[in-house]
């Protein structure tokens, strides 16, 4: 089945009572037993809940995985699949992620005993280098929030499998649509489907994709021992939002690649990261790894003091965080999405404070750009 296809009917089961087309919405906490010893399919909604599958189910196949899960938010799936380590375990993870990611590693799971290297993860070497005895996971995001970098999964991968090392990536900003790491020989994919899964600005939500069967038990244990998992309602709008995922994103490419040109002619701007651009450091291997480049686009102004005219002159762009809905949204990353990162952790990462990111929607994008040439120069 060709993916736009999986879209439509991957996970999804219509109502053998009703024959309703769309997935029930199993809003319930509790499933009667048929006898003590005796549970149906489903027990406690913590656990399992019919709604929830469909969508764990959907992602699974998308993904091209063995088992998928679905969570309470992004950073409920990032919880859940850190648990795997255990204390004294190290990870090497890149070191531009998501300012939240950072700080669950930084500030909240070395106090348990994980250690962490963050580290620029450009080629094998730099990845060899970082590897010491007690490396258990290697944790990467790509594109990377918010400096799009790309990196080599294949490399990650090969590396990884070398070592008995487990491989997670962060695929939120490139979706199943476009990158399906699973084939690249990535252990666990996580998303914060939030974002573009999700693609309507309504739901805070996460999942997880595993490659194997007995990943996926271990990562159901988590979720179920940790009480990380998705709501019926949310699961249900994932659901829905999934269904014109491929539609979503090619106009988001679409679009973003525009922004990205024109932006990159702009006098007004010093650097544009989008790995569309030919320039772009990762263009070759995104090139090679995915089949589009997404839909965000960073770029920095030529000097720090032009950040505020820029977004106080703009219109259509609302200054939000999150990213991956049908509104263009434009954030300022180092005090908005990676605020939680200590100031030393930014600039290494490489975000300063005259960058900008920018969530191209599915507005037109002539009105986009007319919307950042008044931000750029003057309304
Ligand atoms: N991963 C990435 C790449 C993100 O951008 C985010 C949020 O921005 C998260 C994880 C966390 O997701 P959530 O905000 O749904 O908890």
């Amino acid at each position: 089945m060709k993916f736009d296809t999986k879209t439509i009917h991957a996970g999804r089961k219509p109502c053998k009572i009703t024959g309703a087309i769309s997935t029930p919405i199993y809003q319930t906490s509790t499933f009667i037993f048929d006898d003590f010893d005796e549970p149906g399919e489903y027990d406690y909604t913590r656990t399992n809940n019919p709604t929830r599958k469909a969508l764990e189910n959907a992602l699974a196949e998308l993904e091209g995985g063995a088992a998928g899960f679905a969570f309470g938010s992004g950073m409920a799936a990032v919880t859940t699949a850190i648990h795997l380590l255990s204390a004294g375990d190290h990870v090497i993870c890149a070191d531009n992620i998501y300012g939240g990611s950072h700080r669950l590693f930084a500030e909240i799971m070395t106090r348990f005993g994980v250690e962490f290297s963050f580290v620029r993860i450009t080629d094998e070497e730099s990845l060899r280098n970082a590897l010491k005895p007690n490396t258990k996971m290697i944790w990467v995001e790509t594109p990377s929030n918010p400096l799009l970098n790309i990196i080599d999964l294949e490399v990650v991968s090969k590396v990884a499998k070398e070592q008995g090392i487990l491989t997670v990536a962060d695929n939120t900003f490139a979706t199943p649509y476009f990158l399906r790491p699973i084939e690249h020989g990535i252990d666990i994919v996580l998303h914060s489907t939030t974002k573009y899964l999700n693609g309507h600005c309504d739901v805070i939500g996460g999942a997880i994709v595993t490659a194997t069967e007995e990943l996926g038990e271990e990562v159901h244990f988590l979720l179920n021992g940790l009480g990380t998992n998705a709501s019926p309602f949310d699961s249900w709008l994932v659901l829905r939002g999934l269904k014109t995922l491929p539609l979503r994103m090619d106009k988001h490419e679409l679009n973003a690649q525009r922004v990205a040109e024109y932006l990159n002619q702009h006098p007004g701007v010093s650097q544009v990261y989008y790995p569309g651009l030919p320039e772009h450091p990762g263009h070759h291997i995104a090139a090679r790894q995915m089949t589009g480049f997404g839909g965000i686009v960073s770029f920095k102004l030529k000097s720090e003091g032009d950040v505020r005219p820029f977004l106080k002159n703009l219109d259509l762009f609302s200054l939000a965080e999150s990213l991956g809905g049908a509104d263009s949204l434009v954030e300022h990353a180092a005090t908005m999405s990676h605020a939680s990162m200590s100031e030393e952790a930014r600039g290494e990462a490489g975000i300063t404070d005259d960058l900008i990111r920018l969530s191209i929607g599915l507005e037109d994008a002539d009105d986009l750009i007319e919307d950042l040439s008044r931000g750029l120069d003057g309304g």
